[in-house]
Parts: structure tokens; sequence; C-alpha cells
């Protein structure tokens, strides 16, 4: 099972190191989310105490800061880069060939990472203007220049294979654009994780990406790891795996207006 510290950001969280030491002395894997900025001040701290991954969730008004930090933090720990792609941003890029962020994608290959996963934005309503739609030529140009141009880059997602285990390989993942009208249903979140939130309650996915209650929490007076296996293994939860594996059933309602069930998600860890 692994840890993972998200949610704000976790390195303005002063007990962060100490919190990653206690879940590795019970002999759990620790990652973190953050959005890197102040990585290479606390590195040598959180890789002392015992971090096994970082999720580096990158942004465009953050890639030219980032830029120094990757070459000093990259050997130090195992890392995976998030970009949250959104339609403003790839269309102020197009007329100039998307570059600073194929240039982003090949500092991220250089410096050892092991997957650039560009996602959708992930919102709480149902205003899907800065979400990539079916039928956006900017997104078709920029996924055909990125396997036309980049090298030794394995690519998941759209318009490429479902699935590889990416070891040993830079990978990257594009998510598929937006269809509310498909019936496809490829999230993968409800296997992946659950979210243990700051006043304990557990979830079986972020919930993040829709305005509806996300699912049912398990009982907060027990303890933490009964928690997250009540939700895990929660009737709703179970109906909501089911339903996102059988394309007969009918969908669960949270997950009708969701972008990630289309594959607007794809895990790193
Ligand atoms: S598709 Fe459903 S399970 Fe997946 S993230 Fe969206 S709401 Fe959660």
């Amino acid at each position: 099972m692994i840890f993972l510290f998200q949610g704000g950001e976790p390195l303005l969280n002063k007990d962060l190191p100490k919190m990653i030491k206690m879940a590795r002395d019970n002999r759990y894997l620790t990652a973190i989310i953050t959005n890197g900025l102040l990585l290479d001040k606390h590195i040598d701290e959180l890789v002392e105490a015992g971090l096994c991954d970082v999720q580096l969730s990158v942004y465009s008004n953050t890639i030219e800061k980032l830029k120094p930090i990757l070459p000093i933090v990259a050997p130090r720990v195992p890392i995976n880069i998030s970009f949250v792609l959104t339609k403003s941003y790839l269309d102020s890029i197009a007329n100039i060939n998307f570059r600073p962020l194929i240039d982003l994608i090949l500092l991220c290959r250089d410096c050892s990472s092991f997957k650039f996963n560009i996602c959708q934005p992930q919102h709480g309503s149902n205003d899907f203007s800065e979400t990539i739609c079916t039928g956006d030529a900017n997104y078709e140009r920029f996924v055909d220049l990125c396997k036309r141009e980049l090298k030794n880059v394995v690519f998941e997602g759209y318009k490429a294979r479902r699935f590889h285990l990416s070891f040993n390989h830079f990978s990257v993942f594009m998510p598929d654009p937006l269809d509310l009208t498909s019936d496809k249903r490829g999230c993968k979140q409800p296997w992946s994780f659950c979210v243990l939130d700051g006043v304990g309650n557990a979830y079986i996915c972020c919930g993040c990406c829709t305005d509806k209650q996300v699912f049912e929490a398990s009982d907060p007076n027990i303890d933490v790891f009964d928690r997250c296996e009540g939700a895990l293994n929660s009737p709703k939860a179970q109906k909501v795996r089911s339903s996102l594996r059988d394309k007969n059933a009918p969908l669960q309602p949270e997950c009708v207006d969701c972008a990630f069930r289309v594959g607007g998600y794809s895990s790193n860890i």
C-alpha cells in the first residue's frame, strides 16, 4: 500500500518528513503530490525520512520555475510528472508548434523521470470550456506532432496502445478528448486509490471531477486503515466498479458527466 500525501501543498506542512517516516516505519510506501516549487529545498530531509515517489504537478505558469529544480531532484527520487492541459493554454501555444510543452516533455525525459501524464482539468462544475473535447484540431495536431518529434518515448492513452508497463522507458500519457455522449468506461480511479481527507473521511475516488457528492465514506470512528478498506469494499464502491466494467450496467450518476470516465486520467503510481 502507498501512502500518498496530497491536497493543498504537502511541502508547506512542516510535519511532512515526520509523517513520511511514520508511514515507512509501519512498512508502507510513501509518495507526495506537489507543485515542486519547494522540492529542491526539502529533498534531503524527505529522502532521509523515506519518501519513495514524487508526483509532480506542473502548470503552464510553473514550467520556467521548475526547469532548474528538476535536474536537482530527479536523481534523488523517482518522479512522475502530471501536466494539466487546458484548452486556452493549448490554443495559446498552437502558433509556435506547442514548443514550450514539447520542450518540457523533453526536459522530463532527459531528467530520467518515468512518466509524463497529460491530464484533463478537473473541476467541480459542468463547465467544460477548458476541457479538450473531441474534434479539437489543435489537440489532434499536438498529439501527431509529439509522435513525430519525440524520440525514445512510449505513448499511452489517446491514439496509442491502451496499457503499457513503462519500466525502463519514459512514457507520455495523452488523455482521450472528452466526449460526454461516448459510452466509454475507461476510469481506473476506484481501483487505484482510496482518498482519506483532512478530517478522516475515506472515499474511493477524488471527487474533484464532479459536483456531485463523492462516494460514501466509511465510519470515521474506526481505525484509518479499516476505514479505507471499508470505503473500498463498500456496496457503493462495488457498484461503481461493476458499472465501469460492464457496459450493460447502468452508469452510477457520479460518473455520467465526469471527464475521467472517457479516459482523462491515468494513475502514475
Ligand atoms: S468516472 Fe466515476 S469513479 Fe471515475 S473519477 Fe469520475 S466519478 Fe470517480
